[in-house]
Parts: C-alpha cells; sequence; structure tokens
C-alpha cells in the first residue's frame, strides 16, 4: 500500500512516519509513504502557495494550482489515480470500519489543508473524500492525516507484532475492549481477576467478552445499538454484572 501526502510541512510528517511502529513498518516495505511539499509546486517567484479568501473573509486560503501540479506530479510519478482524500473538519468523521475499507486501497493521497483551508474549485477537481478526525479545528490536516494512516497501516499484514491483536481492540467488532492487566499479580493490595489467572481458555474467553460489554455499556452505551447483542448479552449489560466475580 502506498500513501502520498500533499502538506506544507512535510517534516511534521516525517518525524512521525520513521519512528515506533510505523517507521518500522515503513522501513520494512510494509508500506510506502512520500510527503510532498506543496510550496515545491508553486510557480509563484516567492514561492507563495496561498491567498486572501473572495468572501472577505479575515486569513489565507491555499490556492488551487500548486496542489494540482502536486497531485499531477504524483499520477506521473506513480503511473496510478490515487484515491485522494482531503482532511476535512467538514468531511465523516474517521471510523475503525472506515479504516478497515481503506487498508484494502492500493493508493492513497492525503491533502493537508492549512491557514482557512483551500480554494473550493480543487476540492471539486481531485478529491474523492473528505475525512474529519472529529468535530472540532486544528491549523492544519497533518495531525489528521498521520491519524488515518497510523490507524490504517496497523490494520496491514505484519505491522502489529501478534497478527490480528487488533481483532480484540476497542471499535473493531463494535465494542471496546476488555480491561488489561500485567504483572504483579497483586499491586498495592489490587489483585488481577482470578480467571485471567485459572488457564482455562474457555472462561477467559468468555470473561474477556463479558467485560467488553460492560465497559462498553459503562463509557459508550451509544455503540451498543449497531451492535448484534444476544438474550445473554442482554442479561449480563441488564444485570450490570458477569459470570466471573473480578475479585
Ligand atoms: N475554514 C475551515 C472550516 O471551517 O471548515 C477550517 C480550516 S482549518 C483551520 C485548516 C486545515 O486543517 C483544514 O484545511 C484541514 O485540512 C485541517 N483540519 C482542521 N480540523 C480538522 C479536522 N477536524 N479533521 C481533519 N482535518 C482538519
Amino acid at each position: 500500500m502506498r500513501f502520498d501526502i500533499a502538506t506544507l510541512f512535510p517534516d511534521m510528517l516525517e518525524s512521525y512516519l520513521s519512528q515506533s511502529v510505523i517507521g518500522r513498518a515503513r522501513a520494512k516495505g510494509l508500506f510506502e509513504a512520500e510527503c510532498h511539499n506543496i510550496r515545491d509546486y508553486t510557480l509563484d517567484k516567492h514561492r507563495r502557495v496561498d491567498d486572501t479568501p473572495y468572501s472577505e473573509r479575515q486569513g489565507m486560503l491555499m490556492q488551487c494550482e500548486p496542489i494540482y501540479r502536486c497531485w499531477q506530479a504524483v499520477c506521473d510519478m506513480t503511473r496510478s489515480q490515487p484515491h485522494v482524500i482531503y482532511m476535512s473538519p467538514q468531511g465523516k468523521t474517521l471510523t475503525q470500519k472506515r479504516c478497515t475499507e481503506l487498508a484494502q486501497m492500493p493508493h492513497i493521497m492525503l491533502l493537508c489543508g492549512h491557514y482557512e483551508g483551500v480554494d473550493q474549485r480543487i476540492l471539486d477537481k481531485i478529491v474523492d473524500e473528505e475525512i474529519s478526525v472529529g468535530d472540532y479545528v486544528l491549523t492544519g490536516g497533518e495531525l489528521p492525516a498521520l491519524t488515518l494512516i497510523d490507524s490504517v497501516v496497523r490494520l496491514l499484514d505484519g505491522v502489529l507484532a501478534e497478527q490480528d491483536s487488533f481483532v480484540d481492540e476497542s471499535h473493531y467488532s463494535g465494542l471496546l475492549e476488555y480491561p488489561q492487566y500485567t504483572r504483579p499479580e497483586v499491586w498495592r493490595g489490587e489483585a488481577v481477576p482470578p480467571v485471567l489467572l485459572s488457564g482455562h481458555r474457555a472462561n477467559i474467553l468468555k470473561w474477556r467478552h463479558e467485560q467488553s460489554l460492560l465497559n462498553t455499556a459503562k463509557k459508550r452505551p451509544d455503540l451498543l445499538e449497531n451492535y448484534p447483542l444476544s438474550e445473554e448479552d442482554l442479561s449480563i449489560i441488564t444485570k450490570g454484572v458477569g459470570t466471573f466475580d473480578n475479585k
């Protein structure tokens, strides 16, 4: 899978994309990412990429031509037409489901806006979809682009040490994850739930599911509206307890 990212601040992205899990996956060639400085594509002798909006609003807007030339260069260089996403607070909110769909795409180009945003005409010309990371406004599209890349790349084969470990994580199945514990078995008088020390795999799986249900009901009850609850699930949620005593 390949990402091309059009930005005015490639260094912001490069730093993140070359470290930790994502950096190692990139170094191993599990995905490709190339950042393109939109300023390199301006024809303006002062390397300007923005101008004032016609709407008499304060602030500056990114112009069409440098972004168009950047997109054209990516198409020429890769000999493909990427799926183009504009990171925007006006887009649909990114979800785990959309991340899973995007992870199937061979080539994605992300456009990061800045200042007051981008001239509408370039969005109409090259953008396939707008994606938001939440109902709030950031100063630029770089953090949203990194959020999208990170959440998609960790779903690719070989990226996480434990293959498929994301399947149990929050949102993948529609529920939140169950509580997690590590050593020591007793910390300041607080013990790990005994079922987790039992070695009884079926009981541990049952505990995980019950705790996921209870955790979701407590923290994000809205998610349960779209989850196919069984009779047993409903009874666990209604009673607010599972089969296993956590003490
Ligand atoms: N004037 C724009 C509006 O009201 O819709 C907001 C522009 S914002 C200050 C600058 C850039 O940050 C946007 O072009 C977009 O790329 C990015 N951005 C800001 N908030 C975002 C969000 N919630 N999700 C994705 N991108 C965002």
